[in-house]
């Protein structure tokens, strides 16, 4: 691309390149193909298989609709995205799925270069509320796995309330075990305890995987956070007795999911509702968990969900790589001032200051893909080994922090890129990137809550770093006394030479 770059005002002789770029029509021309099949990674068939269907009118992004039409053809669309049978990656084949987690993954991504109500949406069913009921339930849960992947049991993912967000383990709503009746009893006992924020609870969920302190009668602390599935409307869509369901209406963007509240008046579930892959309650109200520490029991269970993680991540990358794509294209046709009057008006792409708005975003970008191509490929493989994840070994213990920790890392580099390239790309289309059917002021407002959900960016940021000072620490811990002197020296060494010579 470079060489071809237009710097017509400078230099008579580069009058003849500022005729405009012939871009490249077909991905067959030119560096295209190559390019595509590198970024595409290791799922290109996923990406194949969506790109036929992205073009579809209802699958595009929406803008401009009220609230119920938004929320319908959102909902309408995932018949559409099931019927590419991209979900089903992500669950067993003992559970009616494929297992190929690597394709759902990257099919999630790919919707992300279209409309995000669509791919939040689908991340909240198949992802959040599937990936819930299928990575921390067990046998007695197949049916709900097999009628959520058909969509025959749309589900809402409740964790966060209205008082705790990213302070998962603080969670209030309550599960008390009555052996009476073999039955929990969710509740809500205070205003903060309200689940709140919750994909699909507002018009279309009638389950809920409900994240909630788990209390039996033979302790009177909770065990800790565990999750229970719970039916939340009758088929024809009215609130069941006990549950009290909300709407948060207009959002920032997002408008076709349909987020809403959650609370609970000593709602009784059955016993078998308990997600119980981790811990378990008997008849007689005995708890038992393979994982003897209440901590290390959460962040198993949170570890088993990382996967919608990647995907907001990911999908984030996509909206951005589109959007990079309006901003180059309107780049090479826009032409704004002559040098002279013998001279035909530039293109923007001719620019300097252009360019350096746009290629090193593209750079990012393809980075930022690569890394995630290379996470999801991980995460794929994982999945296939099918780990005992109560019973670790050390190595594999280190492997999944690490992925954990490298799927937070991406997932705030990838919406932080999201939200500035976004941005930049809006203003580097001028006044026509401020009409909503040119697409950047959609995807700006879609995308903007992506640093938020599925944990806050400061806070992904913060346990990146922890694991990172873990390894650090790690790997100090084997040194032998000589090296350890070696490594102070070393370090000493690097730091005055840091901040006493002068860097490149
Ligand atoms: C549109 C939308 C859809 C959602 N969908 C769902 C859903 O389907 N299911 C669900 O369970 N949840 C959902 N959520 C909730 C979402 O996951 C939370 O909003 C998110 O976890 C952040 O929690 P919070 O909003 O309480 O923010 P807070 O935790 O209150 O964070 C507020 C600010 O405090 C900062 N902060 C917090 N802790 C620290 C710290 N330790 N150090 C430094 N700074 C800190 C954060 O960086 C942030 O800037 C959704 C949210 C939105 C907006």
């Amino acid at each position: 691309m470079a060489r071809n770059f237009d710097d017509s005002a400078r230099t008579p002789r580069r009058r003849r390149s500022d005729a405009p770029q012939k871009l490249p029509e077909t991905p067959e021309e030119g560096v295209v193909a190559p390019l595509q099949e590198v970024l595409d990674g290791y799922f290109p068939q996923a990406r194949a298989r969506l790109r036929e269907v992205l073009d579809d009118p209802e699958l595009r992004p929406a803008f401009g609709l009220g609230l119920e039409a938004a929320r319908a053809r959102t909902t309408a669309a995932l018949e559409k995205v099931l019927a590419t049978g991209m979900p089903h990656g992500a669950f067993r084949v003992d559970q009616g799925g494929t297992g190929e987690t690597g394709e759902t993954l990257t099919g999630i991504e790919m919707l992300g270069h279209n409309d995000l109500s669509v791919m939040v949406k689908s991340g909240v069913q198949w992802g959040l509320f599937g990936g819930a009921v299928s990575n921390l339930g067990t046998d007695r849960h197949h049916e709900l796995v097999s009628d959520l992947i058909e969509l025959r049991a749309l589900g809402c993912f409740a964790m966060t309330e209205r008082g705790h967000g990213s302070d998962v383990q603080s969670l209030e709503t309550t599960a008390h075990y009555d052996p009476d009746t073999q039955e929990f009893v969710l509740h809500s006992p205070t205003a903060s305890s309200e689940k709140w924020f919750l994909g699909n609870a507002a018009r279309d969920g009638r389950w809920a995987a409900v994240f909630c302190q788990l209390y039996t009668p033979d302790q009177e602390e909770s065990h800790g956070v565990h999750c229970i599935v719970a039916r939340i409307r009758q088929d024809d869509g009215s609130p069941v007795a006990g549950v009290r369901i909300g709407d948060h209406g207009v959002k920032g963007g997002l408008a076709g999911v349909d987020n809403g509240t959650l609370m609970f008046d000593h709602y009784r579930v059955p016993r078998e509702n308990l997600l119980n892959r981790f811990a378990d309650v008997s008849p007689e109200g005995a708890y038992s968990s393979d994982i003897e520490s209440p901590n290390a029991r959460f962040f198993t269970m949170l570890g088993a969900l990382v996967r919608g993680r990647v995907t907001v991540g990911a999908a984030a990358g996509a909206a951005t790589r589109t959007s990079l794509t309006i901003g180059t294209k309107y780049a090479h046709l826009r032409r704004q001032f002559a040098a002279d009057d013998t001279l035909p008006e530039k293109q923007l792409i001719g620019y300097r200051q252009h360019r350096l708005r746009l290629i090193p975003r593209i750079a990012r970008s393809y980075g930022l893909q690569f890394a995630t191509n290379l996470l999801i490929k991980r995460i794929h493989d994982l999945e296939a080994e099918d780990l005992d994840r109560a019973n670790l070994t050390p190595e594999q213990s280190l492997d999944l922090r690490e992925v954990e920790a490298h799927a937070a890392a991406l997932k705030a580099a990838n919406t932080a890129h999201a939200t500035d390239t976004i941005q930049e790309m809006r203003e580097a289309t001028g006044g026509a990137g401020y009409m909503a059917e040119n697409l950047l002021t959609v995807f700006k407002a879609d995308s903007d809550v992506f640093t938020t959900f599925e944990g806050d960016n400061v806070v992904m940021l913060q346990l990146a770093a922890k694991e990172l000072l873990g390894g650090f620490a790690r790997e100090v811990r084997s040194f032998s006394n000589l090296e350890m002197v070696r490594f102070g020296l070393d370090s000493f060494g690097g730091v005055l030479r840091r901040r006493t010579a002068p860097t490149p």
